[in-house]
């Protein structure tokens, strides 16, 4: 991962010596490859942080920076220039992975502004009843002792289709809140592309809980695709 830095600092060009900003691949002096910038994702594609992207312009912008990096172009230069193409595509690929991606772009936003996101920080044990989303409660409770029944049931080499019916339409319940929750993450984008500071911090923290309510209800319908599926 990328140390996050102030993305105006500035340092000079190894060929020319020229100063220019350390988010730059190559020197706008002399277009010499520069050694990889120290800058976050959204700054490898000249863009400012922001949640609702032009996917179509990121890709686009991905494949000519690529190209411009590609270790083939390199093959003859020093070895220091060879190192930092290798070293810009690797870091363009994951730059470009990260962003792409919906929920990877707003996780990798939501730590680069210093939030507490992901597995780490919200405990391995999802069945610790604390964890549960409060309005979840009830229905996890109970769909955990049908995915055990169902679980004894495919033991014991036993068919339960009232069990198995009861089961997919928890999943598919479990589904359609994963989608109501990308489409409050999607209202979120909008007020923090959009907001001051302090509207912000707000959304912030409100992604961060909508986050953590996702991964949530990817694990439980993992969780009952797994045993729906096992024989
Ligand atoms: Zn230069």
């Amino acid at each position: 991962m990328l140390k996050v830095i102030d993305s105006a600092v500035p340092v000079a060009c190894w060929s020319c010596s020229v100063a220019h900003n350390d988010v730059t691949l190559f020197c706008p002096h002399c277009s010499k490859i520069q050694p990889p910038p120290g800058g976050d994702y959204f700054s490898v594609f000249g863009l400012e942080e922001r949640l609702d992207l032009d996917l179509a312009a990121l890709e686009h912008e991905f494949h000519r920076l690529s190209r411009k990096v590609h270790p083939d172009r390199f093959a003859r230069s020093g070895d220091n220039e060879r190192q930092w193409s290798l070293a810009d595509t690797a870091l363009l690929n994951d730059a470009y992975r990260t962003l792409k991606d919906p929920l990877h772009r707003t996780e990798y936003l939501l730590k680069l502004r210093g939030a507490e996101i992901g597995e780490e920080h919200s405990g391995k044990d999802r069945k610790d009843p604390s964890r549960v989303p409060a309005d979840l409660l009830e229905e996890v409770f109970e769909l955990n002792m049908q995915l055990e029944e169902m679980r004894t049931a495919h033991k014991m080499g036993e068919e339960d289709p009232d069990l198995q019916a009861s089961l997919e339409q928890a999943k598919r319940k479990f589904d359609g809140l994963e989608q109501e929750v990308d489409q409050d993450l999607r209202k979120q984008w909008q007020l923090w592309d959009n907001g001051d500071a302090a509207a912000r911090k707000a959304a912030e923290k409100t992604m961060v809980a909508l986050l953590d309510r996702r991964r949530y209800l990817s694990n439980l319908v993992r969780d009952v695709t797994e045993t729906l599926g096992a024989e």
